[in-house]
């Protein structure tokens, strides 16, 4: 057991690369508070694992992050790992993305990361340690067409991931990022037949990622493996990015 008696909050747990890694956690000894907007998927994924406890939370939701984190510091007395995993994209090409489109992007994948870091690093400076680890994207790397908004944010979280990396060294947080090539997931099987065979086609492994691939991934980041590793951005993306 590799994540034993540790408190692992994970946004967006209730689907995809989330839930995936939430299971994994919880397989590995961890107390997973699972979090996300879907609250039935929620109530489904603690039917099936008693380690994870569900919890209906919005990254873009100030208060409410507030009130959540000072209730699992005074539930559990710690918060050892948080995994800023929550995404969504709204894809057009910069001639037509919206004003709209941009904003709800920026503030659910990028914001979202700041609200909750934000929250969360103060109970680690109380206690003196802590792993803080964030979904980035192959598209934060290199960009792609029709992705302004969701690049932006997949860049920027890099961006902090190696600021908060500097600032929180010496405190004894580490911060990482990995980031996914495409992978199975709900956001990724509404792409054209077209897309998909463009993107194996160009991955030299040929084939698409799987959920369990990136959660493989968080787990080795958020255990002490990991204990001289901060700052760090980790591709699981098949070799797409070389
Ligand atoms: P997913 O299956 O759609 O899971 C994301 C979960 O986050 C969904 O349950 C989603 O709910 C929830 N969510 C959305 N907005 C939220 C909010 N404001 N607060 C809390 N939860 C919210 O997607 P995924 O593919 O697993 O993606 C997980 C992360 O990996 C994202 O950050 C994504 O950008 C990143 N990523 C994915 C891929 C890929 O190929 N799949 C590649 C690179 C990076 P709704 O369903 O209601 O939106």
């Amino acid at each position: 057991m590799r994540l034993q008696n540790k408190v692992a909050i994970i946004t967006g747990a209730a689907s995809g690369i989330g839930k995936e890694t939430a299971i994994l956690f919880a397989q590995e000894g961890a107390i997973v508070i699972g979090t996300d907007i879907q609250q039935d998927l929620l109530t489904a994924l603690e039917k099936e694992h008693s380690n994870i406890h569900g919890y209906v939370l919005n990254v873009t939701d100030r208060p409410a992050i507030s009130s959540f984190v000072e209730e699992i510091k005074n539930k559990y007395g710690k918060i050892d790992i948080l995994i800023n995993n929550a995404g969504i994209t709204s894809d057009a090409l910069l001639i037509r993305m919206s004003e709209e489109a941009w904003d709800k992007v920026i503030n659910i994948n990028l914001k979202g990361v700041f609200n909750m870091t934000q929250a969360v690093v103060q109970v680690m400076l109380s206690q003196g340690s802590g792993v803080v680890l964030t979904t980035s994207s192959v598209v934060g790397r290199y960009g792609n067409i029709g992705q302004t908004n969701y690049a932006a944010t997949k860049a920027g979280v890099i961006g902090m991931t190696y600021s908060w990396a500097k600032e929180f060294g010496k405190k004894g947080i580490r911060f990482n990022a990995v980031a996914p090539g495409f992978i199975k997931t709900p956001m990724t099987e509404k792409l054209p037949q077209n897309v998909i065979e463009m993107m194996v086609e160009k991955t030299p492994l040929k084939k698409f990622g799987e959920p369990i691939d990136v959660a493989r991934a968080f787990l080795f980041l958020a255990s002490d493996d990991a204990s001289f590793i901060t700052g760090q951005v980790l591709g699981v993306d098949g070799g797409l990015v070389i």
